[in-house]
């Protein structure tokens, strides 16, 4: 074998610390804001459902933070995860490109999230909470937080939304094996969900529905926190020892990435691998492109407005400076649950505002082509939602092809679609349908 395909480092490789993107921001990220007064919030509104450790990390511009021992020994059952190199995807394509993809599938939940469930468990436990309340959409952060509680002895709860609650009912049992409970949202568990119910028996759902429930069960439950699996600081931070580890192993590869690519839902994958990167964009003057994948269904990046708006469809979370669709959009029902959140996350925004990243937006057929060929050569099966970056990453393929020149590309493969598969079996029936009108749209 003359070809390196798979690169690995060893368990003293986890990183020893996370890289904070606020240290080295051009220019300072505008401050989330109370929702009544339009000032910034202060740390103790934040204390009221988030424990005061994970607030301190929130609003940090230390550059490096230190990852507990406790952390990186559980970090230790899967990382660090391995980079491959898609040899039989490049020869499909005719390409001179090379593609490179970081897997993240190979966590006990089969994704990306475990890394900041992990943290936040290890955190909430230093503190003192007894219980963790949260809302899932796919769920993936659902079971990532089912699992981490677990292994701190944390009690879980999990408002999940209806769509996928009842699409992916093996997540669900996922969650209910690691001990947790398990709702869907909208609910009649809190006042919220009934008030949605009442006014529309059949709603589908929605990441912002299931927040607003999951934060108003932690206010109502003494001894229990909030825990978001995206969008904020503290969360794409624990999610960078993927590019750390990344940037190791393209340098054992001898290559230098021309391209990163990674989906975007609330952020947080995409952070994880590019902000290590961005890190070097702006202190080695590095040109690396750095690509968001969105779905059109559901495309903050591309379509959305840059503006404060909530987290939260009740109005219930501090105001946020981020691409949203609007806090009252609910997106269609997309495979790829872990996409459908109307806003980003405020640091991935700063950066496509600073034109720093650029944005593409895929329909979702088009993604589970670029999936089916994926499977087909690569051998994994992927969830919908890196799907959308396999797409970009075959398109940047093919345009190397087209134009003659060789590039390297680099994308997260952030999670597993064995428990997708009836996504699967609506694409390869002939029975999926774009719900707009089909065409990519690209902006940079
Ligand atoms: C949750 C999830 C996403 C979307 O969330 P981000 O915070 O944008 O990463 C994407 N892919 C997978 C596999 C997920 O579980």
């Amino acid at each position: 074998m003359s070809q390196r395909i798979r690169f690995t480092l060893p368990q003293a490789e986890i990183p020893a610390a996370w890289y904070n993107l606020l240290a080295d921001l051009p220019e300072p990220l505008p401050p989330p804001l109370h929702p009544a007064t339009r000032q910034p919030v202060t740390p103790d509104m934040l204390t009221a459902i988030f424990p005061e450790n994970l607030v301190q990390q929130e609003i940090s511009s230390e550059r490096w933070i230190e990852i507990p021992e406790p952390v990186r020994e559980i970090y230790a059952l899967w990382r660090p995860t391995p980079l491959l190199r898609a040899v039989r995807l490049e020869k499909a394509l005719q390409t001179p490109a090379h593609i490179y993809y970081k897997y993240e599938g190979v966590s006990p939940a089969g994704s990306h999230k475990p890394n900041t469930a992990v943290a936040q468990a290890f955190y909430n436990r230093q503190a003192g909470t007894r219980r963790l309340a949260t809302e899932t959409g796919a769920g993936q952060w659902g079971s990532s937080l089912a699992f981490a509680c677990r292994l701190f002895g944390l009690e879980c709860v999990v408002y999940m939304v209806k769509v996928s609650f009842q699409q992916k009912p093996y997540r669900k049992l996922l969650m209910q094996t690691w001990g947790a409970t398990v709702h869907a949202s909208p609910s009649d568990q809190t006042e919220y969900g009934r008030r949605v119910l009442r006014e529309d028996p059949n709603c589908p759902g929605s990441l912002g529905i299931a927040i607003s429930e999951a934060i108003e069960d932690t206010v109502k439950h003494p001894g229990t926190k909030y825990s978001l699996g995206s969008v904020l600081n503290h969360v794409c931070l624990h999610q960078t020892v993927i590019g750390q580890e990344a940037l190791k192993q393209m340098e054992m590869a001898g290559e230098e990435p021309d391209v990163v690519i990674a989906c975007v839902g609330g952020g947080s994958n995409f952070a994880g691998l590019a902000f290590p990167f961005v890190h070097r964009k702006l202190t080695e003057k590095k040109q690396t492109r750095i690509v968001a994948v969105e779905p059109t269904a559901c495309a903050s990046l591309t379509k959305g407005e840059l503006r404060y708006d909530f987290g939260d469809t009740a109005e219930m979370t501090p105001l946020l400076m981020m691409y949203t669709l609007g806090h009252k959009f609910i997106p269609p029902k997309i495979h790829a649950g872990g996409l459908r959140y109307h806003g980003m996350a405020p640091l991935v925004s700063h950066l496509k505002k600073l034109n720093l990243i650029e944005a593409v937006a895929y329909p979702q057929t088009r993604v589970f082509e670029a999936a089916v060929l994926f499977a087909r050569t690569e051998g994994i099966v992927p969830a919908p939602e890196p799907s959308h970056a396999i797409a970009a990453a075959v398109d940047e393929a093919i345009r190397a092809r087209e134009e003659g020149k060789p590039r390297v590309i680099l994308f997260n493969l952030c999670g597993h679609g064995l428990l997708d598969l009836s996504a699967y079996d609506q694409y390869l029936s002939g029975q999926m349908k774009d719900t707009d009108n089909g065409n990519s749209q690209t902006e940079s």
